[in-house]
């Protein structure tokens, strides 16, 4: 707990001084002031409360009086404050920030943790203060700055003891983000940490096993739930989410077999799940949906009877009702179930989509219409355009039905009205409850009313006997300030998951009496599966009129409501609903299929233990106090106005502002019920948080230098003194150059900006007419010029008289035919544009789906595209010889369509051509080359690592057809590489200046995707938009693309060629530089780091002579930190008793990386027990062995170097008096 950086017991008791200072000045203070100064026991009590304590308040024994004492230590610094006119100690902020956290007062803390953030310029040290902040803006569902947050503190503070926290909720909003790799890390990190944190492990597993679902990986998610159920003593409401996801999961997907048998599954695990939660109104909805598509109506009907006596009634449920009672030609009971859906959720699009159609088989094309309309209004509207185009069809028929239309069924309006509205029903129910004490004006109200709710029971006569018609007739939604947040987010999400997977029998069979054919365009009248949204669903049931609990909308009921824990156990379940309801709504939704998150309400259920409203059961002392996130939704709810008729419904502007979660305007929909709490709050916490919040953000744009780059280097002759310090006396803590480093930033956007003219720049070019052009060492200068970030040499194949033949896909066959190839398939996108995979929009996200195959199969796959498209052309030539002459000039293009449907192609990629025993002739070839671009030489960093780092000191061949893709990225650790086409085709280049991948980093960020994982092919207009240079090029057979360190670039085959390529690191400065500033962002985004630089930085003293001094500066410096990190490192653990074990390194032995968290570990390694005795050597980091073993009981720690080893190779080096090799 001694890694914040502020003294928070210093800080209390100097306001304890201060209160005393003024106690002593102002003798006529009032009692009230008296009571405001904190005696020494709550100085002291409050001297170890920050942030850290967020989420275990409850669990201490005097939570209580804890909250007491925080609400008296909150008034008695905002009076000190408010006395010393904010002229306090800066900590003040960062402790009063620490205490309305911790009373979950999230706008006082955001604003008081500003306050610290403009005082403080070294914030970022203080690693409380930075989990602080992530907590408020995770509160606030700013994931983005959450992210950041958080990520600063496991950077400044690896060992942070809420470490296990943040990799949880970074794997949540990850998910949130779609970007699941970087998910499934933080989720793992988070499950082999013993520390506590709000979930348990089973749930961290669920977590898991749901990721997997998300990305349809429904095997491995079949697998993990699976396995989560053989637990022991599984909580039984994590259990019930187990089985009903499984059940969900085999409904819609063909895991199992043929349909009756996968239904059976579904049926049986969702059985199982409800007797492990009888309570849980979404496995009875989901139930229901499984007996309806096998044709068991009554058990269907029986089912969602269930799921609304459960008070989980939802838009979703009634829609699904609706069909069913479609299904069964009861239009009348069909129409009041679909009402109840819109109702309840205005936006439901499935439900507006299948009230259209029932109208139009009422002959009632002007009320379909008016539905289809409010259907493609709402966000959630998968098909828009296939309904405008029904629209339009009505629209122009309409003239003709309004003849034939015979007597009107019930319009829209007539059948609206029958039913009563949300606000009327709950006037209803509220005059009911007052009869005795109406007003006369009041008691008319009532008769009316009551006189009105007799009509619309009178109107649905049907249902009766379906069971439903109690319910039914009850079917009322709160007032929409209170409509649930929820349900309209996961009934999205259903919709999302459906899409694909819609069965026919989901389809609406149409009642006898319609109008026949009108419908028959099936795909309008799709019942798209939904599953729902849970809570909030004011449903009023005569018989229970206790649950007119639940019309206490969420954000109120968790206001102030301390004493019932449970309250917050709900707030979790929101707020992690909300998170993932909230993907749902993310701006690439949709696009792309692996957007699908696929969850349902119940997952909220599984975090809090319980679901809805069964208050009092939950688990409530586990999940502690995280708040719910209800706020960014509402502003959608109550863009759905209530008085929205079916027929004028419009939604308010608002509501299609709501799409992007992670920006700040998610912050101005009203938020908690704190803020309800204090009607007048809410205005100026509002505006408080859309001003402030981008703060942070703002100062940390400005360029901060990693930890061990070289602008914080020191002169050498300052190292030099600090490293005589070190010499005689060892190593000196004191040293101020060797404190901790803030975060590593990415670059701004380079200022000023280019004009657009300079958009395009040329690409440098160099021409080699012979062998002597190749080795003339101006070339390689040319080549490392920083301000070159990409040079090709034309011709280099022909100058050196390479023979490119060995590349070739036949002498590949020949050579090793079973050789592997990773496999890349692809949409074949039109010129240098990138689709979804619709082709209705261009986007960053590119899809690369990798398999693996052997040369041989690849080769065959290669020539065949070729051939096929010759014959394409053929027939295209003869074709274009019937047509006129004018059109032929564009048979180029009409090859690539402007839009999808895009043709699937395969990229041969990443293929190994390390074996020198395998790849011999081809190999040797490439010691023609000169120096600098060779695989291996003395002036190459790469080879300095001492091992293979496979592709980067490697080669790697790539074998294309027309179309391949290179995503877009910066090379591993920044490295320099070469790529020679081999052909016989051309490639097309696309590069961007190192000093904009901030630029492109945020361009992805934007796009919810992950810079250094994810696989992005960014828009031309975007980057010429934001100023951003792109120089542009063709790649020919026999020429070498050259790009320098750190260029970001990306590439596609323009025909059929193969490449080959490697990395190299030239001794420069800029090289080392750029390679250690990505070993940090690396580590600062959990992205491992291929080229060990610790490792490498340390062989470099030992091997190389530098004579660069600012090269020579930054390697020193490295290697100083380095050294000081061992021998403290080392003292602690000697100190702490622990034995440090002799073991010494092999010649040729990789460096090191942590199994668990992959960052380099260098010198002393802590190992498994179990795995030392088997020698297998389980390696972890000092910081991922204490979160498994505490006091690292399960490990031994092994000493690879000698620390007067390590000394003496420090000493040694030194700076050099002639570059040591340039070619
Ligand atoms: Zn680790």
């Amino acid at each position: 707990m001694n890694s914040c950086g502020v003294s928070l017991s210093a800080a209390t008791v100097a306001l304890g001084d201060e209160a005393k200072k003024m106690a002593a000045g102002k003798a006529s203070r009032d009692s009230e002031e008296e009571s405001l100064s904190l005696t020494v026991e709550e100085r002291e009590a409050l001297g170890g409360m920050d942030s850290r304590l967020f989420g275990f308040v409850r669990l201490h024994e005097d939570g209580a009086r804890m909250k007491t004492l925080l609400g008296k230590a909150v008034r008695c610094y905002e009076s000190l404050i408010l006395k010393a006119e904010g002229k306090v100690d800066s900590d003040f902020f960062c402790q009063l920030g620490h205490f309305n956290l911790l009373l979950e007062d999230y706008s006082k803390a955001l604003s008081a943790y500003q306050r610290y953030y403009s005082l403080q310029s070294d914030y970022w040290k203080n690693a409380a203060f930075l989990y602080g902040l992530g907590l408020v803006y995770f509160y606030y569902n700013a994931f983005h700055w959450a992210i950041k947050a958080f990520q600063d503190v496991l950077y400044v503070d690896p060992s942070f003891c809420r470490a296990k926290e943040i990799h949880l909720r970074l794997g949540l909003m990850f998910k949130v983000n779609t970007d699941y790799k970087s998910s499934l890390k933080h989720f793992q990190l988070a499950l082999i940490d013993c520390n506590p944190c709000t979930l348990s492990s089973a749930e961290i597993q669920f977590h898991i096993a749901h990721l997997y679902e998300t990305q349809r990986k429904y095997h491995s998610a079949k697998e993990a739930y699976e396995q989560l159920l053989q637990t022991e003593n599984l909580p039984a409401q994590v259990k019930a989410t187990v089985l009903q996801q499984l059940g969900w999961m085999h409904h819609n997907m063909d895991i199992v077999g043929d349909k009756a048998s996968k239904e059976s599954y579904a049926i049986q695990y969702l059985q199982k799940s409800l007797e492990a939660d009888p309570n849980s109104g979404q496995s009875w909805y989901f139930l229901g949906r499984c007996y309806s598509s096998i044709g068991k109506v009554q058990d269907a009907f029986i089912s969602y009877r269930q799921s609304i006596d459960k008070s989980e009634a939802s838009a979703d449920t009634w829609c699904s009702i609706g069909v069913l009672y479609q299904q069964q030609n009861q239009p009348m009971d069909a129409l009041q179930a679909y009402i109840c859906a819109v109702q309840l959720d205005h936006g439901h699009a499935a439900a507006w989509m299948d009230l259209g159609t029932l109208y139009e088989s009422c002959n009632q094309p002007q009320d379909a219409i008016k539905c289809y309309l409010n259907a493609t209004r709402s966000k959630r509207c998968s098909n828009t355009s296939t309904l405008a185009a029904r629209i339009k069809f009505l629209q122009n028929g309409s003239d003709n039905w309004n003849v034939v239309q015979s007597l009107s069924h019930h319009p829209v309006q007539q059948v609206y009205s029958l039913c009563l509205t949300p606000q009327k029903l709950q006037h209803l129910e509220q005059l009911r409850a007052n009869r005795d004490n109406l007003s006369p004006a009041q008691k008319r109200q009532l008769e009316q009313l009551e006189s009105q709710f007799v009509l619309m029971q009178q109107v649905r006569h049907k249902g009766v006997a379906q069971g439903l018609h109690k319910s039914q007739s009850s079917c009322v939604s709160g007032p929409n300030e209170e409509q649930p947040v929820f349900s309209t987010e996961s009934a999205q999400y259903q919709q999302a998951t459906s899409t694909g997977i819609k069965k026919p029998n989901e389809h609406l069979t149409l009642p006898s009496n319609s109008v026949p054919q009108r419908n028959a365009d099936s795909h309008l009248s799709s019942h798209i599966a939904t599953s729902g949204g849970q809570q909030g669903i004011i449903f009023t049931k005569e018989s229970k009129p206790s649950k007119n609990r639940s019309l206490v909308p969420e954000t109120s009921r968790h206001t102030g409501d301390t004493s019932n824990g449970c309250a917050d156990v709900k707030g979790l379940s929101n707020h992690v609903h909300q998170l993932i309801a909230d993907a749902v709504s993310s701006p690439n939704h949709g696009d792309s299929p692996n957007l699908l998150i696929g969850d349902n309400p119940q997952l909220s259920a599984l975090l809090i233990g319980k679901a809805n409203d069964n208050v009092g059961t939950g688990t409530c002392d586990k999940v502690n106090n995280i708040h719910p996130a209800v706020h960014t939704k509402t502003d959608h709810s109550v863009a759905s106005s209530p008085s929205s008729a079916i027929s004028t419904a419009t939604p308010s502007p608002k509501s299609t502002e709501q799409a992007s979660i992670n920006s700040v305007t998610s912050l101005n929909s009203p938020h908690s019920g704190i803020h309800t709490v204090n009607g007048e709050g809410l205005e100026n916490s509002q505006n408080s948080t859309k001003v402030d919040l981008p703060l942070v953000s703002h100062r940390s744009t400005s360029q901060i230098i990693p930890s061990m780059s070289v602008s914080i280097c020191p002169s050498s002759t300052e190292v030099l003194k600090a490293f005589r310090n070190l010499g005689k006396n060892g190593l000196s803590n004191s040293c101020v150059l060797l404190d901790k480093c803030p975060p590593p930033r990415p670059p701004t956007s380079p200022y000023p900006p280019l004009p657009k003219d300079k958009l395009n720049p040329p690409t440098p070019s160099i021409y080699l007419e012979n062998k002597r052009d190749a080795f003339f060492p101006p070339l390689h200068q040319f080549c490392t010029n920083p301000k070159n970030p990409v040079t090709v040499i034309r011709g280099l194949a022909g100058a050196l008289k390479l023979d490119l033949g060995l590349f070739s896909t036949k002498t590949l066959v020949e050579a090793n035919n079973e050789h592997m190839v990773e496999v890349r398939t692809q949409l074949l996108q039109p010129a240098d544009e990138n689709w979804d995979p619709t082709g209705t929009k261009k986007i960053w996200h590119c899809e690369s789906n990798r398999s693996h195959t052997t040369i041989a199969k690849y080769a065959q796959y290669q020539a065949s595209s070729f051939q096929e498209s010759l014959r394409e052309e053929n027939e295209k030539r003869t074709q274009h010889k019937d047509h006129s002459d004018n059109e032929s000039t564009s048979s180029e293009n009409s090859g690539r369509r402007r839009k999808g449907p895009f043709k699937t192609i395969k990229f041969g990629t990443n293929i190994d051509l390390s074996d020198n025993k395998k790849w011999k002739l081809q190999l040797h070839e490439l010691t023609k080359l000169p120096a600098f671009v060779r695989v291996v030489s003395a002036g190459n960093l790469l080879s300095h690592v001492g091992h293979t780092i496979l592709g980067m000191n490697t080669v790697q061949l790539y074998m294309k057809v027309p179309g391949s893709r290179t995503p877009g990225h910066q090379e591993n650790n920044n490295f320099c590489s070469v790529n020679i086409n081999i052909g016989p085709g051309d490639c097309e280049w696309f590069v961007v200046p190192e000093d904009y991948w901030g630029v492109l980093n945020d361009f992805c960020e934007k796009n919810n995707l992950n810079f250094l994982m994810s696989s992005w092919w960014p828009n031309l207009e975007d980057l010429y938009e934001a100023n951003v240079p792109v120089y542009r090029f063709i790649q020919r057979p026999g020429d070498l693309v050259w790009i320098n360190a750190g260029t970001v670039h990306w590439v596609q085959a323009v025909g059929w060629c193969n490449n080959i390529a490697w990395n190299v690191g030239p001794l420069t400065a800029c090289q080392y530089k750029l390679a250690v500033e990505r070993y940090e962002w690396n580590k600062l985004k959990s992205v491992k780091s291929p080229v060990p630089m610790v490792h490498l930085s340390w062989n470099m003293a030992r091997n190389i002579k530098v004579s660069d001094p600012k090269l020579f500066e930054m390697i020193k410096y490295c290697l100083l930190k380095i050294l000081k990190q061992c021998q403290t490192l080392r003292e602690a653990l000697v100190a702490a008793g622990k034995e440090v074990i002799w073991h010494g390194r092999t010649n040729d032995e990789p460096a090191h990386y942590c199994s668990i968290c992959e960052v380099e570990v260098f010198n002393l390694l802590f190992v498994t027990n179990e795995s030392n005795t088997q020698k297998t050597y389980i390696v972890h980091c000092q910081d991922c062995a204490r979160k498994t073993s505490r006091s690292l009981e399960n490990f031994v720690v092994l000493e690879q170097y000698k620390m007067e080893d390590l000394i003496q190779v420090y000493d040694q080096f030194t700076l050099g008096l002639s570059l040591s090799s340039s070619s």
